[in-house]
């Protein structure tokens, strides 16, 4: 067989190559409304109903750190990054999976604080942990959560549905998460070079981490933005495309643009970069509009709107307008405070295969 590196076509390459083998299955289910491609698989079990189904994988040292993650956030997250994906299709979240694989060294207490973290996210977004799988595992920890979500037929979102002219809205604030991480990060590299050179602990040598509190908080403890889905249908009014920020703005603007077949207009300037960014970007010789762009994990919506429509939700004030949809020709675009342009294409986010 030949051999070909997964970095050579990257994670999104591969997601094609396996729609591609998947594909004729879908002629199986007619009931099926969309399958892969979007936030979630779209199922129709009755008129006027629509079923969403999601699933995500958090894999130790890809996907987190236990030497900087509390269990229980960990716990939280896994739900969380899972109800993201069904507010992005703009429904509601309804039960969950979990499948853990477990490495020998976990205790039982352990396995306690990382459900006890599920408990408490899912009660608080009226979901219900309805069954699992577990496993022992030979390398780290494993969670994979699936859940699954309902909507009306009306009120469905897909990636697809943007058009020229639109508003581009963001909920809440960017850059967060990955500055929080950055911050861990480095806290981290610190400790282990401590007990490298065997310094007794020092607890002054460690940062003040409480001033950086919100920024963490953002990347060990996202929330799900099912707020936004709930005002949403409080005013009636339905986004034409909507997906959830987890791999950084620029990449999920141009999944949405991909989607609809057209380009977009973004402004720096409109941007609502998290107010505690742009000192930890200054302070560790980061970029706080990159990590805004590019850094992922935010866990934000992204979504078009029509101008008329757009009334209803204006006074919110999670809600940010950053730009319009325009023609595919155009590209999707940024400009700068200066009014340079800049191609988003150009700038990657993050890919698991990636070189
Ligand atoms: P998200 O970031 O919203 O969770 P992904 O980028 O992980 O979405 O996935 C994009 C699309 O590809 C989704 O529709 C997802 O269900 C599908 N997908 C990802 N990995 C696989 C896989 N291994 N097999 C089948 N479908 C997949
Ligand atoms: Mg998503």
């Amino acid at each position: 067989m030949p051999y070909n590196a997964l970095s050579g076509i990257g994670e999104f390459g591969l997601i094609d190559k396996i729609a591609g083998i998947a594909e004729s299955t879908l002629y199986n289910v007619p009931n099926l409304v969309r399958g892969i491609g979007d936030d979630c698989a779209v199922f129709q079990p009755a008129e006027g109903l629509l079923q969403v189904a999601t699933t995500d994988m958090l894999v130790d040292q890809v996907h987190f750190d236990l030497l900087t993650t509390p269990l229980k956030l960990l716990g939280s997250k896994s739900i969380s990054v899972n109800v993201s994906d069904i507010c992005a299709m703009n429904a509601l979240p309804r039960y969950a999976l979990i499948s853990i694989a477990v490495p020998p060294s976990f205790s039982v207490e352990m396995i306690e604080e990382l459900y006890e973290g599920m408990s408490y996210a899912a009660k608080e977004y009226g979901v219900a942990i309805a069954g699992g799988d577990t496993s022992s595992s030979r390398s780290g920890l494993v969670i994979s959560v699936s859940m699954i979500g309902e909507v009306a037929g009306e009120q469905i979102t897909y990636r697809n549905g943007a058009k020229k002219g639109e508003l581009i809205c963001v909920s809440g604030s960017l850059g967060g998460a990955a500055a929080g991480l950055r911050l861990l990060m480095r806290e981290k590299e610190i400790m282990l070079e401590h007990i490298e050179n065997n310094e007794p602990y020092n607890k002054n040598v460690m940062a003040d981490l409480k001033e950086y509190s919100d920024a963490i908080q953002h990347q060990l403890l996202p929330l799900a933005r099912l707020d936004i889905v709930r005002l949403l249908h409080a005013k009636e009014v339905r986004p034409s495309a909507m997906i959830d920020i987890s791999d950084g703005l620029s990449q999920d603007l141009q999944h949405i643009c991909r989607g609809s077949n057209t380009g977009a207009l973004i402004h720096e300037s409109r941007i609502p970069i998290h107010p505690g960014t742009r000192r930890i970007a200054d302070e560790l010789q980061n970029d706080a509009l990159t990590l805004a762009l590019s850094g992922g994990e935010d866990y934000q919506l992204l979504f078009t709107i029509s101008k008329e429509d757009y009334e209803a939700i204006a006074d919110d004030r999670e809600i940010s307008v950053i730009g319009e949809i325009t023609g595919s020709e155009e590209g999707v675009l940024l400009s700068d405070i200066y009014g340079m342009t800049i191609d988003l294409t150009s700038m990657t986010g993050f890919d698991h295969f990636s070189s």
